[in-house]
């Protein structure tokens, strides 16, 4: 029996992870956590039987005590719950599908408490990629991919040294804004950037997909799982989103792993690794198919991609500096207040103005997420 945590559980994520858990009974739930979601959790927790619940706020929490004032759970409220949550002695397995910074120090606290990793939030990464890496190699724990084309790649090497690796081939859908101008883009409202072509996943990625910002995070994200150089990761546009992503070796052989858009794919895979176990879903058929196509992305278009390309190659503290600016910039935008253009405007104007530290330590990181928030909300 393999017992997981899982900090996100009413997202996107989340539910498919308790999809899998479902269909899996060596899988044991032992903690979940959510945002606002009083009711979804209720139905989650009379499912599955936490030790712990966790709700960010206390008047959420309370809520929640009063509706499962009958069961044996223990109600946990803001960043405390989450914290013991990710450290809580039953857990193996904590599956990060919170979203945002948010989720820096549970990670941390859970690596630090020798639990594996099912990684999702990959906003964690991106920030503080330089601290997990070291520290997770330190405590013997891994760091499994979730997101699908980290996952791709990691099914890919299969063990392979990454001195093996000549490149990553990254792809992306491009959205559903591919093969548009910016002018094309200037009146976009949210709800046509929430139509992802392929996926249906949660409202942040979603916008982070259609800006390509979600990209950018992804090749950050990817230099640090992988250990490789960001010249040696190749973005490349593939709309069928068939190819989830490959590895180009040494001897130009180039091995990908394919499939039908399904997130249960990688979410299985890393709670089992290294075993691969059967799913119940939809199989590639590869005459359905008829063609696959690939370009390069369009980094005049989608800044944000190359906004993410210049901070992950200033590196420290300038990642944060992004990623701080386009979560803020996204929930404005969500909000009505603010235009889709104006998403990487606003995270170029925060890169420019950011003191940039060179080994920013976790405090710094929390800091100069504070700062983008402040700086941003004097501005606009
Ligand atoms: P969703 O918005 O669908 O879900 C977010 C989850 O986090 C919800 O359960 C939400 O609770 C919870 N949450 C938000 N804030 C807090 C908080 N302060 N405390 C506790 N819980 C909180 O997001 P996704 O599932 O789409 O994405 C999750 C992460 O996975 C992101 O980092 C994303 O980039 C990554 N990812 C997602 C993919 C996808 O297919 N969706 C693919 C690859 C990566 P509540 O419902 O109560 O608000």
């Amino acid at each position: 029996m393999k017992k997981i945590a899982i900090l996100g559980s009413t997202g996107s994520i989340g539910t498919q992870t308790l999809e899998v858990v479902r269909n899996n009974p060596e899988l044991q739930v032992v903690a979940l956590a959510a945002g606002k979601s009083v009711e979804q959790m209720e139905q989650q927790i009379r499912e599955f039987h936490p030790l712990i619940a966790g709700m960010w706020s206390e008047e959420a929490a309370a809520d929640l005590r009063r509706r499962v004032a009958d069961l044996p759970v223990k109600v946990v409220t803001g960043m405390d719950g989450l914290l013991e949550i990710a450290v809580m002695p039953g857990a193996q397995v904590l599956v990060t599908a919170i979203v945002g910074m948010i989720g820096i120090r549970p990670t941390i606290a859970a690596i630090e408490a020798g639990k594996d990793i099912a990684l999702a939030n990959k906003e964690t990464l991106v920030t503080a990629g330089h601290i997990i890496m070291p520290l997770a190699a330190k405590m013997g724990v891994k760091i499994l991919p979730v997101d699908s084309e980290h996952s791709a790649i990691f099914q890919s090497l299969n063990g392979e040294p990454k001195g093996r690796i000549e490149k990553i081939l990254l792809t992306a859908s491009g959205g559903p804004f591919r093969g548009r101008t910016r002018e094309q883009l200037v009146n976009i409202q949210v709800e046509d950037a929430l139509k992802h072509p392929n996926w249906s996943m949660g409202h942040k990625i979603t916008i982070d997909s259609a800006t390509m910002v979600n990209k950018g995070l992804e090749v950050i994200e990817a230099k640090w799982l992988f250990g490789v150089d960001l010249d040696q990761i190749q973005v490349v546009v593939h709309p069928q989103s068939v190819i989830h992503s490959a590895v180009e070796f040494q001897d130009h052989a180039v091995i990908a792993q394919l499939g039908t858009p399904d997130m249960r794919l990688p979410i299985q895979y890393a709670l089992f690794y290294p075993e691969r176990k059967p799913l119940q879903s939809e199989a590639l058929d590869l005459f359905k198919l008829h063609t696959m196509t690939f370009e390069e992305p369009d980094l005049g278009t989608f800044r944000g991609l190359a906004l993410a390309y210049e901070a992950a190659r200033r590196g420290g503290s300038m990642p944060t500096a992004l990623n701080a600016a386009n979560e803020k910039a996204v929930a404005m935008f969500l909000d009505r207040k603010i235009h889709f253009l104006d998403i990487p405007e606003i995270i170029s104007e925060c890169m420019a103005a950011h003191q940039w530290i060179d080994h920013p330590s976790l405090e710094d990181i929390l800091e100069t997420e504070q700062w983008t928030y402040r700086y941003i909300e004097s501005r606009w």
